[in-house]
């Protein structure tokens, strides 16, 4: 489809690249005769970005050329972008998701500079070279740009150091393989794993510096100030509709999220019950929501809340900057609960997974198990299903409690379900090869064969900050507030999942906007604070 300037995300990104000094030089090699496919999405890509914006100029090579062996390229399809300024590859194409990073990375090019903040540009510069940072991706994860584009960040700031290449796990299943991929974002640094998941930006600094996965990042005493009269903690439905809500009452609001924004709504394959959109896919409505929330108030992605102090102002510490604030919203929604079963640990990233949409693409023609009986799990079963996985849902009692419409949706599937079943271990040495149930009448166990395990058993509320502060919870570990979002600490509210309650995004984003305005009250009744 040829891109038009009516649409006006591709008339945004015209101005954006119109505005870039340099041009960017994109090598893309494809192979016509092994794979016309391939080739055929290669030229559509090529053809769509060149209707965008002349300054990304293609060079297309057939096969393994000279150019490709000088390059390290050895497979198709594969790019290379702007090769003299910088080292970076993509192998697979970067559609989907991934087109996000593609023309991040173009217009850090073009306006000759790598978009890092000052803490991880420290960080980096104490790191020796060279260093090889490979991230396999998957066109579906909402997590792998925020990880892919640290590490393209890293190689434009350090072209003589840092390599990167984002290696596709469909396209690339033997570089997968080889590394134990089968989970996405997986970062490694030459052969170190450094990070399973999406980090916040400094904190895969810390990891590419370490070389290993930290957990903890302490930012230097100089960090940047800013203030303002609210801060919210995360950018979930609740956050973005709270940042909405704050904004038009005239706060100066900042939201902060360490992960992808949207939140569990990011990775949800479909969502059927949004008021207005009566079927649209988790992704989508997030980016929606994004965009009209940034019409109002900035968001600091990629950085994460680590500390909150009290006082007038309160001190917000993340990893990159300190806030000083009138109040803060603790929106930190939810995070996947584990089984807690042998294996599930060790085979993490090889098999066992809670993102289908992330991960589902790499087991289309295999098996999978989903565990569970909630709304999550059923859909994860029937986003598999509708992209060719083999699945089977496995459920612990007799009964689904998922919403009568997804279990229609199942039935009709023809989806099939044990019952009564518990995984008790996964199986596998380097990768999941199956599952050892427990009949819950009866005890008795049975293994099943499989690729891969989708744990899909509900979410428990993210209350790190709130424990920190010493915040009154629930008898089921929820937030508690006193019905306008106010929790027992003054200046501190709370919405979304980790306030509990029926955990819909439309009650999170209904919690939102009324906390917004509880918020908005309090501080004009309130004397303002002397920043
Ligand atoms: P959920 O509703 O809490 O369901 C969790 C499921 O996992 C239950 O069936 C539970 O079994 C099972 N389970 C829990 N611990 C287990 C364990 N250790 N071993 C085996 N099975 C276990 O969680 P969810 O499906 O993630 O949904 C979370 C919230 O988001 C809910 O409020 C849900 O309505 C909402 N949501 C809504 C939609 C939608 O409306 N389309 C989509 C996704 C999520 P039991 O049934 O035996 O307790």
């Amino acid at each position: 489809m040829t891109p038009t300037s009516a649409d006006p995300t591709i008339r945004q990104l015209q101005e954006l690249f119109d505005r870039v000094p340099h041009t960017i030089p994109v090598h893309v090699f494809v192979d016509p005769v092994r794979s016309p496919e391939n080739t055929r999405l290669a030229d559509d890509f090529m053809a769509t970005v060149t209707g965008i914006t002349p300054k990304i100029v293609f060079h297309r090579h057939e096969g393994i050329d000279d150019t490709a062996r000088r390059l390290g390229i050895d497979r198709t399809p594969a790019l290379a972008i702007a090769p003299e300024r910088a080292h970076i590859r993509y192998f697979g194409l970067p559609l989907g998701e991934e087109s996000r990073t593609f023309i991040e990375v173009a217009l850090l090019l073009g306006a000759g500079k790598d978009g890092l903040s000052a803490q991880s540009r420290k960080i980096l510069d104490r790191i020796p070279g060279p260093k090889r940072i490979r991230v396999f991706v998957s066109l579906t994860c909402p997590y792998c740009p925020q990880q892919a584009l640290h590490a393209l960040r890293a190689a434009i700031a350090a072209p003589d150091r840092i390599h990167t290449e984002i290696i596709d796990i469909q396209w690339n299943q033997d570089l997968a393989e080889r590394y134990g991929a089968y989970s996405v974002p997986q970062t490694y640094a030459d052969e170190a794993l450094i990070g399973q998941g999406a980090q916040a930006e400094e904190l895969f600094f810390a990891s590419l510096e370490a070389g290993a996965p930290q957990q903890i990042f302490i930012p230097e005493s100089d960090a940047e100030e800013v203030r303002t009269d609210l801060v919210i903690v995360g950018a979930g439905p609740a956050g973005l509709t709270a940042g909405i809500y704050a904004a038009r009452s005239g706060l100066t609001t900042a939201i902060i999220e360490r992960g992808p924004l949207g939140g569990q709504v990011a990775t949800t394959p479909v969502v059927e019950n949004y008021p207005g959109l009566s079927r649209v896919p988790g992704k989508t409505l997030v980016d929606i929501m994004v965009a009209h929330a940034l019409e109002y108030v900035p968001i600091f992605p990629h950085e994460e809340v680590l500390a909150i102090a009290a006082g007038s102002p309160w001190t917000v510490r993340t990893t990159r900057r300190r806030f000083f604030t009138r109040a803060v919203l603790l929106a930190t929604g939810a995070r996947y609960r584990r089984l807690d079963v042998p294996g599930e640990t060790r085979l993490a990233g090889r098999g066992v997974s809670y993102c289908s949409t992330c991960d589902g693409p790499l087991y289309q023609g295999k098996r999978a198990i989903v565990v569970g009986g909630g709304n999550s799990a059923v859909t994860e079963a029937l986003h598999l299903k509708h992209i060719g996985v083999d699945v089977t849902l496995v459920h612990r009692r007799d009964r689904l409690r998922a919403h009568d419409h997804l279990v229609r949706a199942l039935e009709h599937e023809a989806i099939p379900v044990r019952w009564n079943s518990q995984v008790v271990e996964i199986l596998g040495q380097e990768k999941v090869t199956g599952v050892v149930l427990a009949d819950t009448g009866t005890n008795a166990t049975s293994q099943v064969a499989s690729d891969a395990v989708f744990i899909a058993v509900g979410y428990d509320p993210e209350t790190t900050l709130a424990r920190q502060l010493g915040l009154r919870l629930d008898d089921n570990g929820f937030i508690a507030h006193d019905g306008a979002q106010r929790t027992s600490l003054p200046g501190i509210y709370v919405a979304g999942d980790v306030a509990g309650g029926f955990r819909q995004i439309v009650t999170a984003t209904g919690a939102g906007a009324a906390a917004a305005l509880t918020i908005a009250q309090d501080l004009t009744t309130a004397m303002p604070t002397e920043h």
